[in-house]
């Protein structure tokens, strides 16, 4: 299995050795690559749009021609998971920040986005969460984190925190307001690599 990760800005080293950890743990033989280019999104399993400034990862996913592979893969069922800016990228409405700096979302998921709602209360705390589909609660880390103010058509959610939703799920589509890269636990990389060997 071949996981990509998304490595134009942002937080995608850690992203990539809790990937290559999660397969190691399920068995999984597989490997963990830095996507910058399109063509580096050839022979992809799973791709994952990790956080940093949406703003400048839009930019760069369209510059480099990234954004109109990534649409397909979409379509075609590849599981792709987003976090934090990469949530906000994968949801089809922003708020007026959004707007106002003009990113352009890849608009893949039916659900709304306040792009800095948490950075406006704290800049970074842990919360232990309760996510469909895991037994046990999920140490997660949120920084400056985005929130999903409503959902519709074909997306679930997955969790809320202190009644925010915080972690969707459309199809072979992942979304999280959280930093799953930043903990040791790795069940939501094993979460995708469960989808894409579906
Ligand atoms: N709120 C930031 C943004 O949307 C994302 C923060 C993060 O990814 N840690 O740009």
């Amino acid at each position: 299995m071949r996981i990509g990760v998304v490595s134009v800005q942002g937080a995608f080293p850690e992203h990539i050795s809790s990937s290559v950890q999660a397969m190691r743990r399920m068995g999984v033989e597989g490997e963990a690559v830095p996507v910058r280019r399109s063509k580096d999104l050839e022979g992809v399993d799973a791709l994952i749009i990790p956080g940093g400034e949406s703003t400048t990862i839009a930019k760069l996913l369209w510059r480099f021609h990234l954004s109109q592979r990534l649409l397909e893969m979409a379509e075609e069922g590849v599981p792709i998971m987003g976090t934090c800016a990469g949530l906000v990228l994968l949801a089809k409405e922003g708020d007026d920040q959004v707007q106002k700096t003009e990113t352009r979302l890849l608009g893949l998921m039916d659900m709304a986005v306040d792009r800095n709602a948490f950075g406006r209360q704290r800049e970074s705390f842990e919360a232990e969460l309760e996510i469909d589909g895991l037994d046990k609660p999920f140490p997660a880390v949120f920084i400056r984190a985005p929130v999903i103010t409503r959902v519709w058509g074909g997306c679930r959610i997955l969790s809320r925190y202190q009644g925010s939703i915080v972690m969707a799920r459309q199809e072979n589509l992942l979304a999280l307001s959280f930093h799953p890269e930043l903990s040791h636990d790795t069940r939501i990389h094993e979460m995708l690599v469960s989808m894409a060997r579906r």
